[in-house]
């Protein structure tokens, strides 16, 4: 692998990211910690990643009907990302994470994409637990995020629908108070969500305990329309299993099911 003189040459010759050791948030980080960083993720690259990016090719996602198989070097793969801290570098020490500035994170994150893009690493896990640290409440925080950051649940971005794709305006997923006493469980008011995504980047599959879906939906009005245009849009949390305020999986499976497995160029490997 080539990246790693091009990575220190962006980093510490073009960058001087050294520098942000200045900054109270970074003051324990130096060029060591830096590098200790970037060897970890060039080594679980080249040695989880790399050697499997063809098979992940060839061997592409199946449905038995029941669940989506997935080659056992992605199951590896993921374990050895999340068992590195990766999934939360640039999180809060009390939190688990690093306090790893983002642009040593980024650089670190592309021997992954270098070595196997499709079999992906953390990124839309990181995203989706990064969003609900700040804007999720506390609960939603220590049940949802949390359990990403650790690599236990896994998580994605349900926006795109058949019908809508650059025009989010247009989602057409509807999202209604379940029922009278909705706003009053302790993880967040509570909907029931109908409708259809398309295109959902690892949506399906058995690499964690559960699955937390972020989906885009729309709330009705008092007529029960939809309305045009962006107004009623919200952000829901779906877990593929229930879970309680404990973070435990209930037993019991929400109502998401999967229509199909898309075949992306590029990026075969992922569901
Ligand atoms: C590999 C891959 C992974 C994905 N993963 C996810 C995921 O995890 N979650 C998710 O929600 N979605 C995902 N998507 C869907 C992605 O977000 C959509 O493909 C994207 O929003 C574009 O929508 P579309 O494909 O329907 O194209 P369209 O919106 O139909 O656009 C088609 C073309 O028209 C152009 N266009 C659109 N609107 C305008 C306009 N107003 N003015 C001028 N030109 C315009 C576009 O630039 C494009 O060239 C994924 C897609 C791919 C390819």
């Amino acid at each position: 692998m080539t990246l790693r003189p091009t990575v220190d040459f962006l980093l510490h010759d073009w960058l001087h990211v050294e520098t942000l050791q200045q900054r109270e948030r970074f003051a324990d980080h130096s060029r060591e910690t830096f590098d200790a960083v970037l060897d970890t993720c060039e080594r679980i690259a080249r040695e989880k990643y790399a050697p499997f990016n063809r098979l992940v090719d060839t061997q592409e996602p199946h449905f038995d009907g029941e669940r989506v198989i997935l080659p056992q070097a992605t199951h590896d793969a993921q374990k050895a990302y999340a068992a590195s801290g990766m999934l939360s570098a640039a999180q809060d020490y009390d939190v688990g994470g690093m306090q790893l500035p983002y642009t040593v994170e980024a650089a670190a994150n592309a021997f992954f994409a270098m070595a196997s893009v499709s079999i992906g690493s953390g990124m839309l896990t990181t995203g989706n637990a990064n969003l609900l640290m700040v804007h999720g409440t506390e609960m939603q925080k220590q049940v949802f995020a949390l359990n990403e950051f650790s690599g236990r649940f896994s998580g994605t971005m349900c926006l795109s629908e058949p019908q809508a794709g650059s025009s989010l305006s247009d989602v057409s997923t509807r999202a209604v108070p379940d029922g009278a006493d909705f706003a009053d469980d302790p993880l967040g008011p509570r909907y029931r969500l109908k409708g259809n995504k398309m295109w959902i980047s690892a949506g399906e599959h058995e690499l964690t305990e559960n699955i937390i879906h972020l989906v885009l939906a729309k709330i009705p009005d008092e007529n029960g329309k939809l309305v045009p245009g962006t107004r009623g849009i919200s952000l829901f949390i779906v877990p593929k299993k229930m879970v309680n305020t404990a973070g435990e999986l209930t037993g019991e499976r929400n109502d998401v099911a999967l229509a199909g497995l898309n075949h992306k160029c590029g990026w075969r490997g992922t569901t």
